[in-house]
């Protein structure tokens, strides 16, 4: 695997592969990567000639101060992982390479898709998410972007992004890996203290809740039944939302046409997790 620090040997060696006639694979990340990263570059080795992974942890998508300290950064067992899974190039960027003296951050216009769930209880996150996307798809310019389902919300955002700057570039959704009890793989789980790992898996139970009684109980019951849930298990909830996940606008009856998406963010101690799951 190659690693680069700058632009200019990034473009370089992406100019090299797709001058071979290789389609360019892109997973951008913030690090301290598990099997779900993982999952991403598998899935860019299959479909792809040459899969370029970046990891930065962008300063500008963390709304919490304290959140971007404690981001955990596990850089030499990155590496590691990348070489194993074939990644076939590593961008690794200082704060300067992606962040000029003299860089002013367009505004992103998202429409509701920032005001609601992550955008509500994150303000300024999607912004944050969409500098730094825009800008690595302008370094990479790959032919296909893997994202993680995980970030369901994330994903809608970077679609988004993507007609409104007009970037020729597919996008191609993994699904969420998770741990054998349940948990979606996460690199803000190894915050947990063993007592809250324990707890955690009730986020997973809970969307399973929600998805065997959403034909049965009316969504607004269904919604504060999860919520009591893991308020019950001792998580602090921003969100326990059923939505359509088309829209992700917020669902209080079935019509049959829509497909609900449960979501959740919640924290567990001083850390905050996200998940969700397709219910019908
Ligand atoms: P992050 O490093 O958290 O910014 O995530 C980088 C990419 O990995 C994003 O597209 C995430 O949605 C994706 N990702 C994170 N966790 C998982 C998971 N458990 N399963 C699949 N993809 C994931």
């Amino acid at each position: 695997m190659i690693i680069v620090h700058t632009a200019e040997a990034l473009s370089e060696t992406i100019g090299r592969a797709a001058g071979e006639g290789r389609r360019i694979g892109f997973v951008p990340t913030m690090g301290a990567l598990h099997r779900g990263h993982i999952s991403l570059i598998d899935a860019s080795r299959s479909l792809t000639g040459f899969t370029v992974c970046s990891i930065f942890v962008n300063p500008t998508q963390f709304n919490n101060p304290e959140d971007l300290k404690k981001y955990p950064r596990t850089i030499e067992q990155d590496i590691d992982l990348l070489e194993a899974a074939g990644c076939d190039l590593l961008f690794l960027p200082d704060p300067s390479v992606i962040y000029p003296p003299d860089y002013k951050p367009p505004h992103y216009d998202l429409g509701e898709l920032e005001t609601i769930l992550e955008g509500k209880f994150r303000p300024g996150h999607f912004q944050g998410v969409c500098q730094v996307v825009d800008i690595l798809l302008k370094l990479v310019r790959p032919h296909a972007l893997f994202l993680g389902e995980k970030d369901f919300q994330q994903c809608m955002v970077i679609k988004k992004l993507i007609s409104l700057t007009g970037q020729p570039v597919d996008c191609i959704i993994c699904p969420t890996m998770r741990e054998t009890d349940g948990l979606a793989m996460s690199s803000r789980n190894m915050r947990l203290s063993a007592e809250e790992r324990a707890q955690s898996v009730m986020i997973f139970k809970t969307l399973l809740f929600m998805k065997e009684n959403i034909a049965h109980i009316p969504l607004s019951d269904l919604k504060k039944s999860a919520a009591d849930m893991l308020e019950s298990a001792g998580f602090r909830v921003e969100y326990a939302e059923i939505a359509d996940a088309s829209t992700l606008k917020s669902m209080d009856v079935r019509d049959g046409q829509q497909r609900p998406v449960g979501l959740i963010a919640c924290h567990l101690g001083s850390v905050r997790l996200i998940d969700n799951m397709i219910l019908l």
